[in-house]
């Protein structure tokens, strides 16, 4: 879905303001009369304000001109394994108010969507923002996700199949609700702000999260892009050794069973318990179920051969699967995030190395690989922009549209 004319303005304003007219209109491409109307338009709906005159070069002062941000507040939940985090943002994307608590049960699954819609409520009381201005619920979850409808068709993370997620929130919030793929919602939020906001200016963002399991998202010229069924950015789930472990997909040798998270971590588990002399025994004092991803960096870190086995192993696997991406979407940019990011070079540098290593000699000269900015809160942030992102579905927001 393309954004219409005051879509393109409203998102030039949002990302380059304070900006003249003259200005928006040499981005956008549009004629400044066009402008003119939609500029007088957003500032009639309480969007736009000017604040005040540029410099001029001849003539009159050009006014400059902005969002207001307080016009609009976006709800953003990052529903993962261990923690419920939710954030609520403004027009000018800015997190106003953000809590975080156990994810705790999740079955059955009509008493979790209660309780989430209890946290959400006491979430809107206790920031204060005024509710005739919330514009829409945003909710990211692990799991395959039906765009048109919001149901999780399948989590293995939750062990959800099918199950009406957006109907059921929907029916008890007053506001609009999309549920959303959390990878997908990630990279929103990790590219929105370096998108381009001229109709022509290509722009393509793959956001890699690598953590437990292994996922990914493609932004496309602002837009996400999902697929003929809506399935694309599973590359934890390309085979990369074809007599590899068995994969939670039910395929085996997947990047994910491979180089995820667990996967180092089951691999350590597996050496340790082979008698292999490695530090990890005494670094896990003695229990395999405190093996992590970190604690076999830390071993790596310092020289344990098991370990820099391991990482290096899983590096080069991750490398391989940003080759094949490269070489195929040839993106402008590739972010990673997730917790492997957390270990710093030892795990960027590495994967850089095997990605230049793997990928074609001439393919994907302008990509840049590096890591993700917002963090923590990137989840909850980006679900959050699920709403103006899907504005088109959104009632408020349809004007944009
Ligand atoms: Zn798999």
């Amino acid at each position: 879905m393309s954004l219409s004319p005051k879509g393109y303005v409203m998102r030039c304003i949002l990302q380059e303001g304070p900006i003249n007219r003259a200005a928006i209109a040499k981005r956008t491409s549009l004629s400044i009369p066009s402008v003119m109307t939609i500029t007088d338009d957003l500032i009639s709906r309480g969007l736009v304000q000017a604040v005040g005159k540029g410099e001029s070069r001849g003539g009159k002062r050009p006014e400059l001109l902005s969002v207001v941000p307080e016009s609009e507040y976006y709800i953003g939940v990052d529903i993962g394994r261990g923690s419920v985090r939710l954030v609520i943002l403004n027009l000018s994307r800015n997190v106003v108010y953000g809590t975080k608590e156990d994810t705790g049960e999740v079955h059955p699954e009509e008493a979790f969507a209660d309780r989430l819609c209890a946290l959400i409520l006491r979430s809107i009381e206790e920031s204060g923002v005024d509710t005739a201005k919330l514009v829409g619920i945003g909710i990211a979850m692990p799991g395959l996700i039906e765009q048109e409808t919001g149901h999780v068709l399948f989590s293995p993370d939750f062990d959800w199949n099918d199950i009406p997620l957006q109907s059921w929130l929907q029916r008890k919030l007053p506001y609009p609700v999309l549920v959303e793929n959390a990878n997908r919602a990630l990279a929103l939020a990790e590219s929105d702000d370096t998108q381009s906001t001229g109709k022509q200016a290509g722009n393509s963002a793959l956001c890699v999260n690598i953590g437990h399991g292994i996922g990914a998202a493609l932004v496309q010229d602002g837009r996400l892009y999902y697929g003929s069924s809506g399935t694309s950015g599973e590359i934890g789930h390309i085979t990369v050794s074809k007599d590899g472990p068995l994969c939670a997909c039910g395929n085996s040798g997947c990047l994910e069973a491979m180089a995820s998270g667990d996967a180092i971590a089951q691999q350590a588990r597996d050496a340790v318990r082979s008698g292999i002399p490695t530090a990890l025994r005494t670094l896990c004092e003695h229990s395999l179920e405190n093996i992590n991803a970190k604690m076999v960096f830390d071993a790596a870190a310092v020289g344990d051969m098991v370990a820099l086995s391991i990482v290096d192993k899983a590096t080069d696997y991750i490398g391989i699967g940003l080759a094949m991406a490269i070489n195929i979407l040839d993106p402008d940019r590739i972010v990673l995030c997730g917790g492997l990011t957390k270990n710093g070079p030892a795990f960027f540098d590495r994967v850089v190395k095997s990605t230049s290593k793997r990928q074609m000699r001439q393919a994907g000269r302008h990509v840049t690989i590096s890591v993700g900015k917002k963090g923590d809160y990137g989840t909850a942030i980006g679900a959050a922009l699920i709403i103006p992102y899907n504005g088109w579905r959104v009632p408020a927001l349809q004007h944009l549209y």
